[in-house]
């Protein structure tokens, strides 16, 4: 049963491929010199492409990759949220250390912002200090990055002025590239963030995706349909804007992100991040330095056992070495305003995960859209589930010739039973495998079989 990535209808058929190439596809009759699979009636798919990953982190020492190929994953995207830097020589080990899957990258406005001001970021950049940011990205677009990618959240693209990302952004784009980003803002000033995003691709004509598609506070849920309205808005007026987002109500992050303004002595800043954002009982610490018994409570239970109220502990927990670093989940989104915004026709899926993450989404989130939200819940067709995990998401980055199964393309393949396919990673078993992906083909060779790696490391760097 072929999907061919598309949308379009399943239909029943035979799909040859020859080397790294898918050559034909339909009513097709063996050569003496095929070899045949009988796919008894399962779902054939183009390989599933996650435009924002962070699978690359211990990639080296983990080729296989499982987490990603045991959901039908061949292609990453990485260099998100705006770290990456250097791609000529990230590129250069993909070709010769490779792994399962193939790799794509951004390169990333917080590395070359980090490069450019070093430890004295906490400020806007200077003339010269952009135009020597222009010159590190040139390089990095020559490399083959996608083009640029922020994370306006994060130190230490935070501190940067809209002039400065516009103007590097519009490097990436006079090269042919594109520009995504973490927006400034997931929950305080969304709509403000929103339209900075908007206002770069109306200003430089650049494809934008906006990363992680949220609502990420309390206050903004059930604004899922106007949000919705927004986007349309402006591809209605010609700009071209996309975005990813993963099947979760939980984000993951550092506890220092709570704080746009990085006061975290701020008593008032912190009851409004538990009445407005996320409760206490909703934050989960999954590694707080100095203190490893903190790890899977929340932060209800480590004020509890300190015997000081939430918001005190918050402050508390801030004011120890390291502790806005520290790593947490909290419940930022409401399971209605991801059911809508993942229905939007230009909204593709990622995972936004890790091999040895503590979040499910690392080997959860392909299959999770394909079972609950396709076959269960019916948020629509499975054929649209897979568009939105292959040429949806080819065309949202960028790659070529990927997405699709048509003759001249890669041989990136899932083969999977749709009856049960189903995540089962959760939140305390994080690196539960997937089911029901049964044969996964990357450029032609098969990578998982048998709900496990053949131990073949046949992905390229996939360059601009
Ligand atoms: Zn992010």
């Amino acid at each position: 049963m072929i999907m061919d990535g598309s949308g379009a209808p399943r239909f029943t058929g035979d799909v040859r491929i020859a080397g790294d190439r898918i050559t034909d596809i339909g009513q097709l009759r063996a050569t003496a010199s095929d070899r045949v699979i009988d796919a008894n009636g399962r779902v054939l798919a183009p390989g599933f492409i996650d435009t924002h990953s962070h699978h690359d982190r211990g990639l080296t020492n983990d080729p296989d990759a499982i987490a990603l190929i045991s959901q039908g994953v061949t292609t990453i995207v990485v260099g998100q949220d705006g770290g990456g830097v250097n791609r000529t020589a990230f590129f250069a080990r993909v070709d010769s250390q490779p792994v399962a899957v193939n790799v794509a990258s951004y390169a990333g406005h917080g590395s070359l912002r980090r490069a450019v001001l070093g430890a004295d970021f906490k400020r806007q950049a200077t003339a010269a200090e952009v135009d020597s940011m222009k010159a590190l990205l040139r390089v990095e677009m020559r490399a083959g990055a996608l083009g640029l990618s922020t994370g306006l959240e994060y130190d230490p693209g935070i501190y940067s002025s809209r002039d400065e990302v516009l103007a590097l952004a519009r490097i990436a784009g006079e090269m042919g590239g594109r520009y995504i980003s973490h927006i400034r803002s997931e929950d305080r000033y969304f709509w403000s963030a929103l339209d900075e995003i908007i206002s770069i691709g109306r200003a430089l004509h650049m494809p934008v995706q906006v990363s992680h598609l949220k609502l990420g506070m309390i206050d903004l849920w059930g604004h899922a349909d106007s949000l919705v309205r927004t986007l349309n808005r402006a591809r209605t007026e010609g700009v071209n804007i996309t975005a990813d987002i993963y099947p979760y109500t939980y984000w993951q992050s550092n506890l220092g992100v709570f704080y746009p303004k990085r006061n975290f002595a701020d008593s008032a800043e912190s009851e409004f991040v538990l009445a407005h954002l996320t409760p206490a009982t909703e934050i989960i610490f999954n590694q707080f330095p100095d203190h490893p018994d903190y790890t899977g409570k929340t932060l209800a239970q480590v004020a509890q056992s300190r015997g000081t109220l939430p918001a005190r502990t918050l402050m508390d927990l801030l004011a120890m070495p390291g502790g806005d670093d520290a790593g947490i989940l909290a419940k930022g989104m409401d399971d209605a305003d991801i059911e809508t915004l993942i229905r939007w026709p230009f909204a593709n899926v990622c995972s936004d995960g890790e091999l040895a993450g503590r979040h499910p989404r690392g080997f959860g989130s392909f299959a999770k859209v394909l079972g609950e939200y396709a076959r269960d819940k019916t948020l629509f067709p499975l054929e649209e589930a897979v568009r939105k995990m292959t040429s949806l998401s080819a065309s949202n980055v960028g790659l070529k010739n990927r997405g699709l199964i048509r003759p001249g393309y890669y041989a990136d393949l899932a083969l999977f039973d749709p009856a049960a396919v189903a995540d089962r990673a959760t939140f305390e078993q994080p690196h539960q495998q997937a089911l029901g992906i049964h044969t996964v083909w990357v450029n032609g060779t098969v990578v998982f079989q048998g709900a496990t790696a053949t131990v073949e490391h046949p992905g390229r760097a996939l360059r601009r």
